[in-house]
């Protein structure tokens, strides 16, 4: 049996790992087969703490008591106004909690605490209130058909879903799953990545203290190929969403196609270009550059990893990004000042090491970076490569991590090419003063998300999502809410209407 949790994750003001055990039916309870899996400290490697490790048989038993909060329980049949009531109060634990959400996430994931706390509890707070906010503003049509009929259209929950979410931004991707989930009128079942299943476990308790009732929302930590297998597969669950790699997102969309052809929601894999114009004010495009590509560690699925630059200003740029990329500030995420901690685990920073030595053997340039830091955890340099060519590995594949690829471009049709040259098509971004540039290039991007003079600025009413082999659907505000509905149609004889 392994030591509780709480005895090997460091001491934190206060702080301790209060939840490692499956959350179903509003209760923690262990697994059916009372298996556990270690959760690992990134800046060491070690065990954190030993999680209730899920499987199939436990994500029946979620399911069923989905079901029947689903079926018998109060939550479907509250108003909109009353779930709505509930998850503000989720959101407001939320923001009175931030310290200890903060302090797990960056313990499980590695982000900087100030990131932690700032960029992700508080957005996630943010994409509640504003779902919460469209829980009671949802509403059909009704109006007279072509004959003596009245026809209406209404909104309904699909019923039980299911969420699959991946260990980048933990506590985001929960919320963006769970919160239009539950605002519809759904109850649900999800699954957080293995390599951070803390912080969903902790939003759980918190769902409970605001009045989510039991079993509308359970939480089965485990693995993809068993726990997560048998949500996207399961006969029972109505919809799924899920968050991850293109490779993954294929088996969702193929289990979910053989069990009950349940819709699904993708939000996969990126490989954005940024384009940085001659024109372009060079200090704020390297920044901007900074920012697209190494922000959370690479670790993000919109990161700008191809940055296109024009040819005139191409020595310029690489000097002054491989100077900024020196100055960032890469150790332990819990000390004030770090901007770069660790990558997730031993096989996403084994995967960059590898994805460096195939530019270098691709014959790129290696301007800055390329090691590991420091002799335990998986902290790597800020790396950057130039004269990368379209069809190196490094210029084609999402790596996810701290490895910026700069390459050249002459002009703008070559470019508009060459941008859209790839399976993906989730992010892009261009910097320019010339917003006639700016604008051609926005509207040609086959992509989800066009930052222009800006990059990684979300907001949770836009739409999210990709086109191409970057995902199916949208995410956030309005969008996911619907997405988590389906419309009915209910046609009615019109009799004695002085109407017809
Ligand atoms: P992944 O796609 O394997 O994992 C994401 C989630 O899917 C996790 O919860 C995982 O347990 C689950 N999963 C895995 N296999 C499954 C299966 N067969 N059935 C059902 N669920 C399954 O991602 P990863 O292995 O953690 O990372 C690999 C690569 O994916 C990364 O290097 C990165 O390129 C990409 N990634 C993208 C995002 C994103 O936000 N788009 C997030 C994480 C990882």
């Amino acid at each position: 049996m392994a030591p509780p949790s709480s005895e090997h994750a460091p001491a934190y003001p206060g702080f301790s790992v209060k939840y490692t055990k499956l959350f179903i039916n509003g209760e923690f309870v262990d697994a059916i087969s009372s298996k556990t899996f270690e959760t690992l400290d990134p800046r060491t490697g070690e065990a954190l703490a030993s999680v209730a490790e899920g499987d199939a048989a436990d994500v029946e038993k979620a399911v069923a008591a989905a079901r029947k909060a689903f079926e018998e329980g109060p939550w479907p049949r509250l108003s909109g106004y009353q779930r709505g009531r509930i998850l503000f109060k989720f959101a407001d634990l939320m923001e009175q909690n931030v310290d200890e959400l903060a302090y797990l996430e960056t313990l499980d994931n590695g982000k900087p605490l100030f990131f932690s706390k700032y960029a992700d509890v508080a957005s996630s707070v943010k994409c509640v209130r504003t779902v919460a906010g469209w829980a009671d503003k949802i509403s059909g049509q009704t109006f007279k058909m072509d004959g003596p009929y009245q026809g209406m259209s209404v909104y309904e929950p699909y019923g039980v879903t299911g969420a699959i979410i991946p260990w980048n931004f933990p506590i985001l991707m929960f919320v963006l799953k769970v919160a239009p989930s539950l605002a519809a009128g759904n109850t649900t079942v999800v699954k957080p990545a293995e390599q951070t299943p803390l912080t969903a476990l902790y939003l759980a308790a918190l769902a409970k203290q605001a009045g989510v009732p039991d079993g509308a929302l359970n939480v089965v930590p485990g693995f993809g190929p068993t726990a997560g297998a048998a949500i996207a597969g399961h006969m029972d669950i109505n919809k799924v969403g899920f968050t991850g790699s293109t490779e993954v997102g294929r088996i969702i969309m193929e289990a979910a196609a053989k069990s009950n052809l349940k819709p699904v929601t993708l939000e996969l894999g990126g490989k954005s270009p940024l384009v940085i114009c001659e024109d372009a004010d060079l200090d704020a495009a390297v920044d901007i550059a900074n920012v697209a590509l190494f922000f959370n560690m690479g670790q993000c699925c919109t990161a700008g990893s191809r940055i296109f630059v024009q040819e005139s200003i191409y020595e310029a740029f690489v000097n002054k990004a491989v100077e900024k990329a020196k100055k960032r500030v890469v150790g332990d995420p819990f000390k004030a000042g770090v901007e770069q901690g660790p990558q997730v685990d031993e096989t996403q920073f084994k995967k960059i090491l590898e994805y460096i030595e195939s530019g270098k053997a691709e014959g790129a340039k290696l301007l800055t970076g390329g090691n590991p830091v420091g002799n335990k955890g998986y902290f790597i340099e800020p790396t950057i490569f130039g004269d990368v060519k379209d069809d190196m590995k490094i210029a084609r594949e999402e790596i996810f991590g701290p490895v910026m690829s700069v390459l050249k471009f002459k002009t703008l049709d070559e470019l508009v090419k060459r941008a859209n040259n790839s399976m993906y098509g989730l992010a892009a971004g261009v910097v320019t003063k010339d917003m006639d540039v700016a604008n051609r290039l926005a509207r040609s991007f086959r992509a989800g998300t066009v930052w222009i003079n800006c990059y990684h600025v979300y907001d949770q009413s836009l739409p999210f999502g990709g086109y191409k082999m970057s995902g199916i659907g949208r995410e956030h505000g309005l969008h996911s809410i619907l997405a988590h509905m389906q419309l009915k149609a209910i046609i009615t004889p019109l009799k004695d209407s002085p109407w017809l």
